[in-house]
């Protein structure tokens, strides 16, 4: 048996498709353009190909998109102060700072100095909290975007075993919450579990965020379990040629899709639902912002 393989790639065409729409009621109805400021410091590759997907996504929705670039050696004071002009721009709906930051920036000090309001990324220490007491907060926009394609998969996630592989407070801790919130039984497992196979043999839902390349194999998965695969590894691909690379999840993706139930493929699974994610939170601001309905499905 072959499981359902969970087209992220498409989901996330969905989800921008329905914020877009979102953007067009909002300015059609109320004038009102929501509009995403995006921050890098620094020239670190990987982030400024991030960033300009951000960018490029944010305009093809109709929304209005910041950047703002500086300097790898830009001091805490300047980066606070742009903060700070944009938390006071009633044009400006949703902040996110690309991390990670050059080592000389106090990562925490500058998210929390981020309008919660605006933290389009769930990252501040005020959403941090609301999440994990059940009140209405900005979520994480990774986990976000794997509880969609659970919910859209399953309908009620209720009564569910869930374990999620890895602890991080910008993966495994917020999904955890998000999963204890839609009533699963949940358990989280990171570098110190005894057992681990044992501990994920029990799970109707498996979440792996470890950033480990295919280290959890199909015979770890109950049959006919969901399999959401964060991970994103590169790794060498001799058999495309040589010094050839290729991505793959944290899931030994073709010997746990013989055994699952549904499982997301890496590339085309979490990751594109991440950015859809950042717009639905971006749009969601800028409706909670002008004390307008919230778009419906795009959040926790
Ligand atoms: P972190 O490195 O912050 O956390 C990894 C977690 O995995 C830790 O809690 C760690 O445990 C746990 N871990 C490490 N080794 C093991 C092991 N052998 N057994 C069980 N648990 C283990 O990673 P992130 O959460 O930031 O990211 C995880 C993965 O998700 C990465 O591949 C990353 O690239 C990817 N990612 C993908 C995104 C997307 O958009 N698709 C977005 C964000 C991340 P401990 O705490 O004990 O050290």
């Amino acid at each position: 048996m072959s499981a359902t393989i969970i087209d992220g790639k498409a989901f996330a065409a969905k989800v921008r498709g329905q914020v877009a729409e979102h953007v067009a009621r909002l300015k059609g109805d109320h004038g009102i353009t929501p509009g995403l400021a995006v921050v890098l410091v620094g020239e670190d590759p990987a982030s400024q190909v991030y960033v300009r997907s951000k960018g490029k996504m944010t305009v093809e929705v109709g929304m209005n998109s910041y950047e703002h670039k500086l300097s790898a050696d830009t001091s805490e004071d300047d980066l606070l102060s742009l903060i700070n002009q944009l938390n006071n721009d009633p044009g400006v709906h949703g902040i996110l700072v690309q991390l990670p930051l050059p080592k000389h920036l106090n990562e925490d000090l500058v998210i929390n100095s981020i309008d919660p309001a605006k933290d389009v990324d769930g990252f501040h220490i005020s959403n941090v909290g609301l999440l994990g007491t059940g009140q209405k907060a900005m979520v994480p926009c990774t986990p976000l975007g794997c509880l969609m394609m659970l919910r859209d998969h399953h309908g009620s996630l209720s009564g569910m075993n869930a374990v999620v592989i890895g602890r991080s407070n910008i993966v495994g801790k917020p999904m955890a919450q998000l999963l204890l919130g839609d009533s699963c039984t949940v358990t989280i497992a990171h570098s110190r579990t005894k057992d681990l196979p044992a501990v994920v043999r029990g799970a109707d839902i498996v979440v792996a965020a470890v950033g480990r390349p295919q280290m959890v194999p199909g015979d770890w998965i109950k049959p006919g379990a969901t399999v959401i695969d964060v991970g994103i590894n590169r790794i060498d691909a001799p058999e495309k040629g040589e010094g050839k690379t290729r991505l793959v999840g944290d899931v030994d993706f073709d010997s746990a899709v013989q055994v699952a139930g549904a499982i997301t493929p890496v590339p085309g699974g979490v990751g594109p639902m991440t950015i859809a994610c950042l717009l639905a939170n971006t749009v969601t601001a800028c409706c909670r912002a002008n004390g307008l309905a919230e778009p419906e499905g795009l959040t926790a």
